[in-house]
Order: C-alpha cells, then sequence, then structure tokens
C-alpha cells in the first residue's frame, strides 16, 4: 500500500493473493489494511489536504501533466499487467491505459479554468456589495473503484479529485489492484505528494467500509454495484459525507425494422462483447422488432461464431476472460436461471476453461424475466426480447430499475429522437449501442444506476465545493 509516501505493508502483516484472470496461476501480494492502517492514511490526508489546497492550481495541473506523459510513456508495460490482472484483451488494455492518461491531462487542464461567478446588484440594497464565488477542494475523497476498468474509472475519480485539491485515497478492487498500484507509484514520482495521494488494499467489505464511516473523510466516489452504492448510501449519511455513485446497468439496444441492419449486429456484437461482457454501460438488453428479429438473431450468432476466445495477451484474441472462475459461474447460473423463467437458449451458454464463458444469445426474453428487469449479467450475454410498436419499446425499455445509458437503431431520424427524449437513462447513443464513454461526457444513471455525473466536463464541480465572498459595501465611498 502506499501511506504517507511510504511503500508498506499491513500492520498484522496479512496480505491476499492477487491471480492471473485468465490461468489463475499466482501473480503477488496484497496486504490487507488493518483499521489502524487506515486511519494511519486518513491522518495522513488531513495534513496532505491542507498542503495540496495550497499549492497554485498551475503547479497541480503541471505535476498531473507530467503524470500523464509518464502514464503514457509506460502504456505497453501497464497495459500487459492490466491484461494479465483482469483478462482484457492486450488491444482494450493499451486503450484504457491512452484514456488513463488522457484523463489526468484533461482535469490538469480543465482546472487551470475552473471559475467561479460573481452576482449582480439585483436585489435592491445590495449596490455598493460585490458577491464573488470561489470553488473549493472538498478535503480528503476517497475513491473506490471497480475491477471492470480498474484504471480508467479509477482515474475518473483520482485525477478530478487531485486536480480539484482535494487530498485522495484510492481503495482498488482486491481482484486486480496491481496496474492502478503502479500508476500511484508514478504519480508519487512525479511529484504528488505522499500525504496527498495514498492508496489501500484490502476486502471492500472492511476496508471500504472503514472508509465510508470515517470522520476524516469529505467524500466517497465510488464505481461499482447498486448493492454496495447503497450500503455506501446509508452508511454515509451517518457522517454526511458527498457520496457519489456509478452504479449498476441494464441497457437497452432497440432495434427498428428500418435500421441498418449491418450496423445493428456489428454493435450489438461489439457492445457486448467488450471486456468480456464486464461494462456497466454495455448493452444487456435487445429489444429487437419482430419483423427482423429472426434476421438480427442469425446475423448476430453469425458473427459471435467468428470471434476468437483465447489468451488475452494474444493480439488476435476478441474474446478474453472474465474476472474470475467464481464470476464465470455466476454467469452461468445466471443463464440457467433464464431459460428456467422461459428463454429459450440459441447459441453458447457454457463455460470455456475456468473463468471464460462463451458468447451466448438467448430468445424469448419477455419483460417480466428477472433478466429484463434488475438482474445485471456481468457476461457476454445477448437476451433478445421482441416488439411490435415503438410505445411497447420504450415502455419495455424503462420496466427496469437501471437507467446508464441506451441506444437505439432506425433510420427514421425523428422516431430516433423521439425514442430517445422518452427514455429514462444518462445518455442514449443514437444508431449505436449504449457502450460508449467519451472522457469528457456527463457520464451516469438515473434511478438506481447512481447519483451524480462524472467526465472532464463536470467532475470538477462534484468534487469541489462553492463558497462566497462577500464584499459588503466596498463599492460605498
Ligand atoms: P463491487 O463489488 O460493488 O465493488 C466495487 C468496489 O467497492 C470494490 O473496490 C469493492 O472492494 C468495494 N466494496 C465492496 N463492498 C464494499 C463496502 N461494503 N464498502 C465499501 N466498499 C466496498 O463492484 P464490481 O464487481 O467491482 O464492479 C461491477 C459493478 O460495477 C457492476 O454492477 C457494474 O455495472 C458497475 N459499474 C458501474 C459503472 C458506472 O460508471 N456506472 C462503471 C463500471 C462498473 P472489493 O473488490 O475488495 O470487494
Amino acid at each position: 500500500m502506499f501511506i504517507n509516501g511510504e511503500r508498506v505493508d499491513a500492520g498484522d502483516a496479512a496480505t491476499a493473493d492477487v491471480l492471473n484472470s485468465a490461468t489463475q496461476e499466482f501473480l503477488d501480494t496484497i496486504p490487507v489494511a488493518t483499521a489502524e492502517d487506515v486511519q494511519r492514511a486518513v491522518d495522513a490526508a488531513q495534513i496532505g489536504k491542507r498542503v495540496w489546497a495550497a499549492t497554485p492550481v498551475h503547479e497541480r495541473s503541471r505535476i498531473l501533466t507530467k503524470c500523464a506523459d509518464a502514464i503514457d510513456a509506460r502504456r505497453e508495460e501497464l497495459a500487459v499487467s492490466l491484461s494479465t490482472e483482469m483478462g482484457k484483451i492486450i488491444r482494450e488494455a493499451r486503450g484504457e491505459i491512452r484514456v488513463c492518461a488522457q484523463i489526468f491531462r484533461g482535469f490538469a487542464e480543465a482546472a487551470n479554468h475552473h471559475y467561479g461567478k460573481t452576482m449582480t446588484d439585483y436585489q435592491i440594497g445590495t449596490e455598493n456589495d460585490m458577491i464573488f464565488t470561489q470553488r473549493e477542494p472538498l478535503g480528503v475523497v476517497a475513491c473506490i473503484s471497480p475491477f471492470n476498468y480498474p484504471v480508467e474509472l479509477c482515474s475518473q475519480k483520482a485525477a478530478a479529485a487531485l486536480a480539484a485539491g482535494n487530498a485522495v485515497i484510492i481503495k482498488p478492487a482486491t481482484d486486480n489492484p496491481l496496474t492502478i498500484m503502479k500508476i500511484v507509484e508514478l504519480c508519487l514520482d512525479c511529484g504528488v505528494p505522499g500525504n496527498v495521494l495514498q492508496l489501500v488494499t484490502g476486502g471492500g467489505a472492511v476496508v471500504g467500509d472503514m472508509l465510508v464511516n470515517s470522520d476524516g473523510i469529505n467524500a466517497i466516489s465510488l464505481t461499482g454495484s447498486t448493492a454496495v452504492g447503497k450500503g455506501i448510501a446509508k452508511a454515509g449519511a451517518e457522517t454526511l459525507k458527498r457520496i457519489f455513485l456509478e452504479l449498476g446497468g441494464n441497457d437497452p439496444f432497440i432495434v427498428f425494422e428500418d435500421a441498418d441492419m449491418e450496423l445493428a449486429v456489428a454493435d450489438a456484437v461489439q457492445g457486448r462483447v467488450q471486456n468480456a461482457g464486464q461494462t456497466c454501460c454495455a448493452p444487456k438488453r435487445f429489444l429487437v422488432q419482430n419483423s427482423v428479429k429472426e434476421e438480427f438473431i442469425r446475423r448476430v450468432i453469425e458473427r459471435l461464431e467468428n470471434l476468437k476466445l483465447g489468451s488475452p495477451l494474444d493480439e488476435a484474441t476478441d474474446l478474453g476472460s472474465l474476472i474470475s472462475p467464481k464470476a464465470a459461474r455466476e454467469v452461468k447460473r445466471q443463464v440457467e436461471y433464464t431459460v428456467e423463467q422461459g428463454a429459450k437458449l440459441l447459441y453458447g451458454g457454457s463455460l470455456y476453461d475456468e473463468s471464460y464463458f462463451e458468447p451466448t444469445v438467448l430468445d424469448q426474453v419477455t419483460p417480466e424475466m428477472d433478466v429484463a428487469y434488475d438482474m445485471e449479467i456481468f457476461g457476454p450475454v445477448l437476451p433478445i426480447i421482441g416488439f411490435d410498436t415503438e410505445e411497447e419499446a420504450v415502455r419495455i425499455a424503462n420496466h427496469t430499475i437501471f437507467g446508464l445509458q441506451a441506444g437505439v437503431m432506425s433510420r427514421d431520424m425523428k422516431r430516433v429522437m423521439r425514442v430517445a427524449s422518452q427514455l429514462e437513462c444518462g445518455g442514449v447513443v443514437i444508431n449505436g449501442s449504449g457502450n460508449y464513454r467519451h472522457t469528457d461526457q456527463p457520464f451516469g444513471g438515473w434511478k438506481m444506476s447512481g447519483i451524480g455525473r462524472e467526465g472532464i466536463s463536470v467532475t470538477l464541480d462534484e468534487m469541489t465545493q462553492e463558497k462566497s465572498y462577500i464584499l459588503k459595501n466596498i463599492l460605498r465611498a
């Protein structure tokens, strides 16, 4: 772990193993932090937050830009580390590291131009006053990140919080924390002070929970499951922390009969199999107009047949492993459960090696089934739901507890926009699947998909608080 600038073990020397997701070979151990370890990090951050808030923004920005350059310079090594510890195919791992550097650079630039406001003398009696606001850091921000895009999603939080002048404590996912640890080490080498950026490891239910309940933490930014998010929201209420939650999804991909079918099929498959199906905003329900459903399914299966499953480090591999054998078994259970509820298994459905799951197509899925409502499958599974009318498509799409993103496919732009405007979610991709995230976009969910928005255009607001400075009677002679 990185506590107060030092690389340390747990106080009681407890460790957990990190394995290669694809092969289950041992890679390394990580410390399992004790309550005292977490408290030491929080105490150091209390000093760090003052040091960093007093550091001019141009200097913070310079250091974070240096971090971005260092990440870029080590892209290949970091990508191999990421691919190995999580099973993500190497081409996608390189992309994730590139995006991470862009996020650091983007927040470093944006922070230099993150302005306050001035008020007018609209209110009678305030003609001689001047009022302006400044955005000031929150203090200490705990960034709790998930396993699926461990580097990109952690940097969306940590780079933003640092650029805004906060001290940061990262709690990465226990299954694959190694690459983000290397990045933290690079950032410390580039000049981020050791009490400003720290990282503690250990199980979320214990170590994460300590951060959530700590008086010394001002904000929790979590990307993870809805169940964990709900627990954090409840626990965080006790100390009235700011809570930002980027949670699960069950995004619809709506294909009308007049869609460009080649594009619809390509995006359906790419959107669902990217990262082996472990993407929050992947299309997870495929709503296809009944008149073209047979054709859509046939062409999807043809495409899936051509995917190459294999070693994540092989340049030719299209579909790597899931994060763990346990995760693969859970996907199998969810597929079997959906079949028990009446869905028809048309393709795939089996484990392949220990932690791989075959691309899978389920037909005859109905809106009443769990998979269409509140069961998020984190694997390469395409449940197909037929519909006849536009109204029916909208109704089915919104019939879920989640609301992250969506995709709508049709050549009729009026229809696409009409449908998009009725969807209850944080973002709609027009003529593409909802598996899309621009670094700057206000990304986030409605309903049980979260609270708050993340992206270079918005997170600096979330990571700061507004203070009003009132110069009373300053203009009076
Ligand atoms: P997770 O199980 O909720 O874990 C996320 C993080 O929370 C991990 O670091 C975990 O630590 C920690 N954690 C677990 N229990 C905790 C507790 N009681 N208190 C504090 N922290 C705790 O999620 P995941 O399986 O890693 O990620 C998959 C989920 O994230 C999916 O639902 C996916 O849709 C969602 N997601 C959402 C977005 C988005 O932007 N909306 C993006 C990506 C993923 P451990 O690893 O030690 O358990």
